[in-house]
Order: structure tokens, then C-alpha cells, then sequence
């Protein structure tokens, strides 16, 4: 979590990020406060610090990316979550997102596919003494040894619903994913309506995300 006064030489770019969110259309107060607090230059290679409260992507390695602050607060906002609810992230990346639903109080669960950035994300979340439970695998498949979730965030671009995603929420449970080409996804917001595969669809606006690479995902030879 941010440091206090002087010691935190990024506050003042990270008051105004959140000012931009805000002006964007961001209402949700605890997504607000939750990306006040955390720290996002800390999951940003050095270099690229500078830009870190840029609404803008940035690369984290491995051809990766830590997500837009707006994006970030857009699909944690499209989830609805309470505290004390469990939700599960796909693409862990930089650790970022992960820190912001910890911020919330949210029980997180996250998987990423990369090892490397895993261990890298782990770091930075072990230093903030983040709390969350993470695993290096295929997230299209889920988690089910956690499941069922109240939320599911998938933070890598889609080819489809992941089914096997839609199975692990709870009933009334919400799974935000970005769905469409390698070039670019629609958000989509499911909400689970019934037990399996039952499910209604929001649309919401367009974004660009890095594929998501998996078994109900695209194959790795496109990633
Ligand atoms: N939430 C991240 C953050 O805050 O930095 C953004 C991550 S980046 C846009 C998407 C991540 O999804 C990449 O790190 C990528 O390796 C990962 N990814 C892609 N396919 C995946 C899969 N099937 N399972 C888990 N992670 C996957």
C-alpha cells in the first residue's frame, strides 16, 4: 500500500490518474480508493516508471503487458464484487490487478501462465504483503479446487466464453472477459443465471488485450 507524505515522490501522478478515471466514468468508490492506495510504479519496470500513472499499457516482458488503469478499473468495477468475496484472475502479469481487488478486501486467486512473471509478480505482492493465492498454469480451465467464485476476471484476450469459466461461478456470480480477435475484444460481462452453463450477456465497448493462450483459449503457436 502507498507510503505516506514525502516518501512517495509518485502521489501526487497517482491522485491524478485517479482523477481521470473518474472523469472517464469510473463511480465505483472502492475501485477508486483501491487504485489511490496501491502503488502501480512498483510492478513497472524501472525504466518505465516515469510513465507508470499514464493511462496507458506497458510492457512487464515475455511480449507481456500490465493493463491500462482504466481497463484495470473498468473490468474490477464490471464485477460487482463485496468484500470477502472470492475472485478469480486469469493473468496474473504484473500483479497489479491482483493488488487492487486485495485492496478491496477481495479474496484473490490468481493464475498465470508465464512462470517467470509469476515469480516477478510474487515478489513485488510478497513485499506490499499482499494477500492472495496464486499458481502458474492454464487458466482457461479455472481453478476448481476454489470454485465456485463470485467473480472471475480474465485480463488476456479471448476467442470465446470459456466454458469451463462459466462452470466455476456461483450462481449470480459475474465473469468479465474480453472476447473477439487478436486485434481486438469486446468486453463482455456474464452473469451466471443458473446452475452449468446458464448464463445472460452484457456488451460493453472494445479494448485491446494480449491474447489468452490455452486450452479454451488461442493456440500457442498465434501467442
Ligand atoms: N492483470 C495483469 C496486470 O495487472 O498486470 C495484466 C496481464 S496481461 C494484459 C495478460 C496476462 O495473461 C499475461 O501475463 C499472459 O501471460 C497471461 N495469460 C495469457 N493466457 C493465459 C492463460 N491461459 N492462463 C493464465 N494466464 C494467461
Amino acid at each position: 500500500m502507498a507510503k505516506s507524505g514525502l516518501l512517495d515522490k509518485y502521489r501526487e501522478a497517482r491522485e491524478e490518474m485517479v482523477q481521470l478515471l473518474l472523469d472517464r466514468g469510473i463511480s465505483d468508490e472502492r475501485v477508486l480508493n483501491a487504485m489511490a492506495q496501491v502503488e502501480r510504479h512498483l510492478f513497472i519496470p524501472i525504466p518505465l516508471r516515469n510513465h507508470a500513472y499514464d493511462d496507458a499499457a506497458l510492457p512487464i516482458g515475455e511480449g507481456q503487458t500490465i493493463s491500462q488503469p482504466f481497463t484495470v478499473a473498468f473490468m474490477t468495477e464490471s464485477l460487482h464484487a463485496r468484500e470477502l468475496d472470492k475472485v478469480l484472475e486469469i493473468g496474473t502479469g504484473s500483479g497489479y490487478q491482483t493488488a487492487v481487488l486485495a485492496a478491496m478486501g477481495i479474496r484473490v486467486f490468481t493464475i498465470e501462465r508465464i512462470p517467470s512473471l509469476l515469480d516477478s509478480a510474487r515478489r513485488v505482492l510478497d513485499s506490499m504483503n499482499v494477500r492472495y493465492i496464486s499458481k502458474s498454469s492454464d487458466g482457461t480451465i479455472g481453478w476448481k479446487e476454489f470454485a465456485p467464485f463470485d467473480g472471475i476476471v480474465v485480463t488476456a484476450g479471448s476467442p470465446g466464453i470459456p466454458k469451463s469459466l462459466v462452470e466455476q461461478l456461483k450462481v449470480g456470480g459475474r465473469l468479465v472477459v474480453p472476447v473477439g480477435t487478436q486485434d481486438f475484444q469486446q468486453m463482455k460481462i456474464i452473469t451466471k443465471t443458473g446452475e452449468g452453463n446458464n448464463y445472460s450477456i452484457e456488451e460493453k465497448s472494445d479494448f485491446k488485450f494480449v491474447p489468452l493462450i490455452g486450452r479454451d483459449g488461442w493456440p500457442e503457436r498465434n501467442g
